[in-house]
Parts: C-alpha cells; sequence; structure tokens
C-alpha cells in the first residue's frame, strides 16, 4: 500500500489507495470522497450566487432623504424618474428604479423628448414605455413630452427655467410627487440635454427634494461589478451619497429594460451593457 496526494483543488486532499486501483475499482466511500473534496467550492459558490442574486444593497437612502417613518405616508415615497431620451431611465438609473420599485414606492417616469434626434422617435415613445415596464413602472405611469424647445440633440440646450420647468410644473400639478430623481450637473455623458435637468427640477422649490445621480468619473464608469468589490475594500461611507446596489437578479432585468431599446442596440451598446458600473451602482447625491 503506498500514499500519494490526489490535487483536487483548495485544499490538498491526501489519499491512500492500492498500488494497483483505478478509479472503476475505488470503493463508494472514496468515489463519494473525491465528489466532496472536488464539488466543495463550486457548491459554496452556487449557494453564494443564490443568495446574492436576491441581495440588492441600499445604503442609507432612506436616511439621506430624511423620510423618517415616511413608510405610512403613500406620497411621501413617491418620486419622478426626470429624464432626457428613451434609454436614459434603464441606462443610468435602472439600480434605483428597481430599489424604490421594490420598496414600495410609488415611481412614475417623465422622459422630456422622444429621441427624435435621427428620427426615430415613434419607435423609441414604444420602448421607453417597454422598458419601464420590465423595471416594474406601468404604462400609465411613464409619460413623454415632444415639445419644439425639448428637442433630442447634442446641439440644443433646454434652458433650466424658460424650456424645462414649465413643463415640469404642469407635469407635477397632474401628478404630484414628493422626490425627483434626475441627472446631476455633469449629466453622466456630458450630454447636454441631461446637465441641465438638475436645475430645472431644483427650481420646482423646496416642497420637492431632488435627488441626482452621481456621475462617475470616466475610469470608473466602466468598472462594471468589479467597483462593488473595490467600494467594499477601499471606499469609505460618505452621509452625503446613498449607494444602491443591485443584486445579479436586478442587474438582469435592467439589461432586460435596455434590450427593450432595440433601435438603440447599436454595437457599442452591447459593450456598455457589459462594462457600465451603471447598470449595476447608482450613487445618489440630494441636491
Ligand atoms: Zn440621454
Amino acid at each position: 500500500m503506498i500514499t500519494f496526494r490526489i490535487k483536487i483543488g483548495y485544499p490538498m486532499l491526501r489519499m491512500r489507495a492500492w498500488r494497483n486501483s483505478s478509479i472503476s475499482t475505488l470503493s463508494s466511500t472514496h468515489v463519494m470522497t473525491i465528489l466532496y473534496h472536488r464539488l466543495w467550492l463550486p457548491i459554496i459558490l452556487a449557494a453564494l450566487v443564490v443568495r446574492l442574486w436576491n441581495a440588492p444593497q441600499v445604503l442609507d437612502l432612506e436616511s439621506l432623504l430624511q423620510a423618517g417613518n415616511g413608510k405610512e405616508d403613500h406620497q411621501e415615497r413617491s418620486v419622478l424618474v426626470l429624464t432626457a431620451h428613451p434609454d436614459d431611465e434603464a441606462m443610468f438609473f435602472a439600480p434605483s428604479i428597481l430599489y424604490l420599485i421594490e420598496s414600495g414606492w410609488d415611481v412614475y417616469g417623465l422622459c422630456l423628448s422622444t429621441g427624435n434626434a435621427t428620427g426615430l422617435g415613434e419607435i423609441r415613445k414604444r420602448e421607453l414605455v417597454e422598458s419601464y415596464r420590465i423595471l416594474g413602472v406601468s404604462a400609465d405611469k411613464v409619460y413623454h413630452l415632444d415639445e419644439p424647445s425639448l428637442q433630442d440633440g447634442m446641439n440644443i440646450i433646454w434652458e433650466p427655467e424658460a424650456h424645462i420647468l414649465p413643463y415640469l410644473q404642469a407635469h407635477l400639478e397632474k401628478q404630484p410627487v414628493k422626490h425627483i430623481l434626475t441627472f446631476d450637473a455633469y449629466g453622466v455623458t456630458q450630454h447636454p440635454n441631461h446637465m441641465n435637468l438638475p436645475r430645472a427640477a431644483q427650481a420646482i422649490g423646496p416642497a420637492v427634494k431632488v435627488i441626482t445621480l452621481k456621475s462617475p468619473s470616466v475610469l470608473s464608469k466602466f468598472t462594471g461589478v468589479l467597483w462593488i468589490l473595490y467600494h467594499k475594500l477601499f471606499s469609505r461611507s460618505d452621509p452625503d451619497v446613498a449607494i444602491v446596489i443591485s443584486s445579479p437578479r436586478q442587474w438582469w432585468a435592467g439589461i432586460r429594460g435596455m434590450l427593450e431599446h432595440r433601435s438603440q442596440l447599436v454595437w457599442f451598446r452591447w459593450l456598455y451593457l457589459a462594462f457600465s458600473r451603471l447598470m449595476w451602482v447608482n450613487e445618489l447625491v440630494l441636491l
């Protein structure tokens, strides 16, 4: 009888076997032992994935909003997602929308244009509704505008108070909310149609809290899910920033939302979906 090592991953298992034994002549106990030691790591990883699949993480959103016991007040937990183009909601805000919906918030969407820069406005209007539906917002809560002063375009400036505010006020009179979720002044992509939205929202006044999506730096924008690991290991908590991290299930819902925007799925959007950390994480700041 000899002793030899079978490398089975981690840890090494020391086993005994007869000199001329083959796997077919090993006893069932030996086979079970080998299977157990070969499979424990995959089993743990699978359990971890299952555990994480339904485990969104939200850091300090409630304290950021100082919502108090707003759970009792339906309107207190209402939010309008204010975007510029169909697909903004899925590409940038999906983690927040999914979290808010699953936490019982009343979520509405207002998209200020049909995204008609290339003549696809009619198609994109329908894609907007379908994307929101995937994210959990029904069609009757999704609105869009198609106004001459708010047309989609890199060279078209939407003046916050002259162009955006009147329509936003009119919308809020019909559908009041306590919060607006929108871009920050950098607008994630520096698209001029994004960048003036927070100023218009702020002009509504103190009755509506404005939550802005913090634009990631260029480098960290495409770190994907790895940013979560970086955040866990190295980031310090900031009381002024709430962090919404999607579970894998929610990430997939965000991807499916974006897939509804078929007219926009050019090759570089696939790269975006694969590597953007905004599909996983939203950092939110109260304006
Ligand atoms: Zn946009």
